[in-house]
């Protein structure tokens, strides 16, 4: 499939990223790793004027912790993400979710920023970073403005970015001692979208009583879903079979699923449930109960 036609721009700079946006308006889209813009453009689901690479732009591709973050830059791919040591050691669940994306020639293009960027629900990451709590770094005209991931994702295809905003680093702030993270997908084969997903983050202290859990859902709805109630229920509580099973109740509740090719609702629901309860005993595992 041969996508629409369009202008090709390669700026070098974020300002002059930024200029581009403005001066093509709307119908201008950047390009990063292109692994979800050029599928849907060839099959002609987007058709933009104006194609703005932002690819040759220097300083933006790292993964390091500084001021209590682990930082990753707005070009930083998977297979960067797959293959850090930091990330492997410190934060298993974003080992977890990269690593179950796509497929290797994929992650070796995909970017994290884009990701959270194309707004889509299917995308495994926007889940984990709710988990986490992380911030989104947008970069426009008027300076640099932070987006914390709780108020990023609007509906379908549709976040807080504005028009000639550039997404130049996330960031994740540093989980304390005892924390840990896993995230768990079912698809119908290696490679494929979630049928559903599921991210869960917690921390716990001496006891095994959880102070802080992140809990959310990756395609069981228009937008990934932070589940507030089992996160909230668990606060306080040993994470004990019966706790963890209500925060998996409380979980497929929240979720929103349509029955469609991946399953139908009752089916997703029961799976977000089974799936929330195995993440939530791998993060406990990993927390070092
Ligand atoms: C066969 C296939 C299977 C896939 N499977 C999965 C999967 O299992 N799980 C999953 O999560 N993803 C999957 N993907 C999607 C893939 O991970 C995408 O690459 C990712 O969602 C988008 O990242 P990108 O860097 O390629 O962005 P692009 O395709 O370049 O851009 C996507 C959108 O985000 C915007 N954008 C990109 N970067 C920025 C930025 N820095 N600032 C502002 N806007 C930006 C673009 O303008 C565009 O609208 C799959 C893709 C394919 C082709």
């Amino acid at each position: 499939m041969i996508p629409p036609a369009f202008e090709y721009l390669r700026p070098n700079t974020i300002p002059q990223a930024i200029a581009f946006l403005l001066q093509y308006g709307d119908d201008a889209k950047i390009l990063s790793g292109g692994q979800s813009l050029i599928p849907m453009m060839k099959f002609r689901l987007a058709r933009p004027s104006h194609l703005i690479d932002i690819n040759r732009i220097s300083g933006l591709d790292y993964i390091k912790e500084e001021g209590g973050y682990l930082k990753i830059g707005g070009l930083t791919r998977e297979a960067e993400l797959e293959h850090s040591a930091l990330v492997r050691e410190k934060y298993p669940i974003l080992f977890d979710t990269t690593h179950v994306i796509a497929d290797p020639q994929i992650r070796n293009m995909a970017t994290l920023a884009g990701n959270l960027a194309h707004g889509d629900p299917a995308n495994d990451h926007p889940a984990t970073m709710m988990a986490l709590g992380a911030e989104i770094v947008a970069t426009g005209p008027q300076g640099e403005r932070v987006i914390h991931v709780d108020n990023f994702f609007v509906t379908l295809f549709t976040t807080d970015l504005q028009h000639g905003e550039i997404v130049t680093e996330i960031r994740i702030p540093t989980p304390p001692p005892k924390s840990g993270g896993a995230y768990l997908k079912l698809e119908r084969k290696v490679g494929d979208f979630a049928t559903a997903a599921v991210a869960a983050q917690v921390t716990v202290d001496g006891q095994g009583v959880c102070q802080k859990a992140g809990i959310a859902l990756t395609n069981v709805g228009a937008t990934p879903i932070k589940v507030v109630k089992a996160e909230e229920f668990l606060r306080g509580k040993k994470l004990d079979e019966a706790n963890i099973a209500q925060a998996a109740q409380l979980a497929s509740e929240a979720a929103q699923p349509s029955s469609d090719l991946r399953g139908p609702e009752e089916y997703k629901r029961g799976l977000v449930k089974e799936l929330t309860k195995r993440a939530l005993v791998r993060a406990f595992e990993r927390a070092g109960k």
